[in-house]
C-alpha cells in the first residue's frame, strides 16, 4: 500500500514530526506489517500518542462503515474509525445516546477505546471501556481476536487506555443510553472560590448525571479557583415545551471555521482575563435550569472548527491530570496557586469529579477530582529542541505537586512528561507490560509517545 512522508501534529500542534503515513480503504486492509506502526483516529489527542516519527502512522478515517445497529436494544457495532458525530447522527433519531462522551465529538471509536476517554459522568457511569461489549483487535503477529471484558479479558483490559500499543482496533460494539429527547436540561451554579467549587461538585442536591466546572484560571487570592459548576441530564418529556419537534432537535449543530492561525498576542493574561470576568458574570447568572441542545452542552468547541488555530502556529499544550480525593482539594489549589503566580494564562480550564477507577491497566480515571489547562507555547525556542521558553519548567513543578498527592497525568493529552514520573504516575505498567510482551514481543505497536515514556521497552 502507498505511504506518504508528511509532518503530523496531535490536537496541541506541538510537536510536529515527520511520519510515514498509511491510509487503508477498508478493514482488510488493517495490517500490522511495518517494523514500527501506531493506529491514528482523528489525531484528536494533543500532543504525540498518535506520532511515530520517521516511522509508520495508519490513518483509519476511513475504515468507518456502521456495521449493526440494534434499535431494541441499544448496541451499536461499527468499524473502529468511525467517529461520534458519524454514530451521534444515526443513534440520536432512535433515541439513543452515547454513554459516554468526550469533550468533542469528533474521534474515533478507536481513539476513545485506546484512551478509554471520560466524560462529565465519570463520577456515575465510568469511562468508555466500561460500556464496550467487544472489539476486534489486529495483533502484531497479524492475526486477528476477538476480546471483551468475558473473552480475552486480560487483552482487553490492556487495550482499554492501551493508547494504541497492543494492536490496532478494527471494531467496536458499544452499548448505548436510551435518552427521551435531543434537548439536555442544564443548570449553573456560581462559585466565588475554589472552597465553594468543591462544596458545588461535593453536594448531591446539586449534582445532575453530568456535571462539570469551569474556573477562571487567572482568579487569584481570595478568589482562587472561582468558577461555574455545571450540572446536567437528558431532559424528559415532561420537561420539554408544548410542540417540541424532536426530528428538528435531533439535527446535528453545524461549526465555523478559524480561517488562520491567530497571533500569539491576541490570548494574552490580558484578553483571557476580560473574557473570564465577562463569561464568569454571564454564565453565573443562569440559576435557574434551561434547555440547551446535546451539541453546545456537550461539545461548545466543535462549534469553532479547527479551534486549536487560535493559540497561533506555535501550538499549545493541554496539561490534565488527577488527584486522589483525599488530597484533592490541597493539590488542585496548590496548581492553581502554581499556575496563577506563574501569570501564564489558561484560556481553559476545567474541574471535573471522577468516580471510581476503571479496570483498564493503563487507564486515566481514578477516584478523585480532574483538573485540565490549556497553555500557548509563547516561544520559537521550544520548537527548536531548547529546554523551555518557562512552560515546560512549569508543568514540571505541576508534575511534581500531582506526585506529591498521589495524582497522575493524562497520556491523551501529554506532550512532554518523563518516563520516570509515568513510571510512578501508572503503576499497573509492569502489569500491562507483561501482557504487552506476550502479543508484541518484538514491540511493533509503538509510538512517540511510547518512546519518550518508556512503554513497551525502547528498542526499536
Ligand atoms: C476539544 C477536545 C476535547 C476533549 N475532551 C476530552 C474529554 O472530555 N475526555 C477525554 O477522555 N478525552 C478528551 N479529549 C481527548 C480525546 O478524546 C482523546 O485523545 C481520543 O483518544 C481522541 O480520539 P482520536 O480518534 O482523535 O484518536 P487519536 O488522537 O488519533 O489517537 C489517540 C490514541 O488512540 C490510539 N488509536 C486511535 N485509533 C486506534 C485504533 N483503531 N486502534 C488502536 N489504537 C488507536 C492512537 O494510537 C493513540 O494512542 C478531548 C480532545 C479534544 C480535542
Amino acid at each position: 500500500m502507498a505511504t506518504l512522508v508528511i509532518p503530523l501534529s496531535g490536537w496541541g500542534r506541538y510537536p510536529v514530526q515527520s511520519c510515514e503515513v498509511e491510509r487503508p480503504e477498508r478493514y482488510a486492509d488493517l495490517h500490522s506489517e511495518a517494523a514500527s506502526v501506531i493506529a491514528r483516529g482523528q489525531g484528536r489527542s494533543y500532543g504525540d500518542a498518535a506520532l511515530n516519527e520517521n516511522r509508520r502512522v495508519l490513518l483509519t478515517g476511513r475504515v468507518n462503515r456502521l456495521l449493526e445497529f440494534d434499535v431494541e436494544k441499544g448496541v451499536v457495532r461499527a468499524e473502529a474509525g468511525a467517529t461520534l458525530a458519524e454514530i451521534l447522527e444515526v443513534i440520536v433519531p432512535k433515541g439513543w445516546f452515547l454513554p459516554v462522551t468526550p469533550g468533542t465529538k469528533f474521534v474515533s471509536l478507536g481513539g476513545c477505546v485506546a484512551a478509554d476517554v471520560h466524560g462529565k459522568n465519570h463520577h456515575h457511569d465510568g469511562s468508555f471501556g466500561d460500556h464496550v461489549l467487544g472489539i476486534d483487535l489486529i495483533l502484531a503477529d497479524g492475526s486477528r481476536v476477538t476480546c471483551s471484558p468475558a473473552e480475552n479479558a486480560e487483552l482487553f483490559w490492556a487495550t482499554v487506555g492501551g493508547m494504541g500499543l497492543t494492536g490496532i482496533i478494527g471494531e467496536v460494539a458499544l452499548k448505548l443510553i436510551p435518552i427521551q429527547s435531543p434537548r439536555m436540561m442544564v443548570q449553573h451554579h456560581a462559585a466565588a472560590n475554589l472552597e465553594q467549587l468543591f462544596q458545588h461538585l461535593q453536594n448531591p442536591a446539586l449534582d445532575d448525571s453530568y456535571t462539570v466546572a469551569w474556573i477562571d484560571s487567572l482568579a487569584s487570592g481570595l478568589q482562587l479557583g472561582r468558577g461555574i459548576a455545571m450540572c446536567g441530564h437528558h431532559a424528559a418529556v415532561q420537561e420539554l415545551p408544548a410542540g417540541f419537534d424532536h426530528a428538528l432537535a435531533a439535527k446535528p449543530g453545524r461549526s465555523r471555521q478559524v480561517p488562520f492561525d491567530f497571533p500569539a498576542w491576541v490570548l494574552s493574561p490580558l484578553s483571557i482575563g476580560a473574557f473570564n470576568a465577562l463569561y464568569y458574570r454571564r454564565e453565573g447568572k443562569k440559576q435557574q435550569p434551561f434547555l440547551a441542545g446535546y451539541d453546545p452542552y456537550f461539545y461548545p468547541l466543535d462549534a469553532i472548527g479547527q479551534w486549536n488555530r487560535l493559540y497561533g502556529k506555535r501550538g499549545f499544550v493541554q496539561y490534565q491530570c488527577v488527584i486522589p480525593d483525599n488530597f484533592a482539594f490541597d493539590g488542585i489549589r496548590a496548581l492553581l496557586q502554581e499556575l496563577s503566580g506563574s501569570r501564564r494564562p489558561s484560556f481553559l480550564a476545567v474541574l471535573k469529579r471522577f468516580g471510581a477507577q476503571g479496570r483498564g491497566l493503563l487507564s486515566f480515571p481514578m477516584a478523585g477530582y480532574t483538573l485540565a489547562l490549556d497553555l500557548p507555547i509563547r516561544s520559537e525556542k521550544l520548537l527548536a529542541g531548547h529546554p523551555d521558553d518557562g512552560l515546560f519548567a512549569l508543568l514540571d513543578k505541576l508534575d511534581e505537586i500531582v506526585l506529591r498527592h498521589g495524582g497522575r497525568v493524562y497520556l491523551a493529552k501529554d506532550a512532554r512528561l518523563s518516563a520516570e514520573s509515568f513510571r510512578a504516575m501508572y503503576p499497573r505498567y509492569s502489569e500491562w507490560l507483561k501482557i504487552k510482551n506476550a502479543v508484541d514481543p518484538q514491540n511493533r505497536f509503538s509510538s512517540s509517545l511510547a518512546r519518550r515514556l518508556e512503554i513497551g521497552g525502547n528498542t526499536i
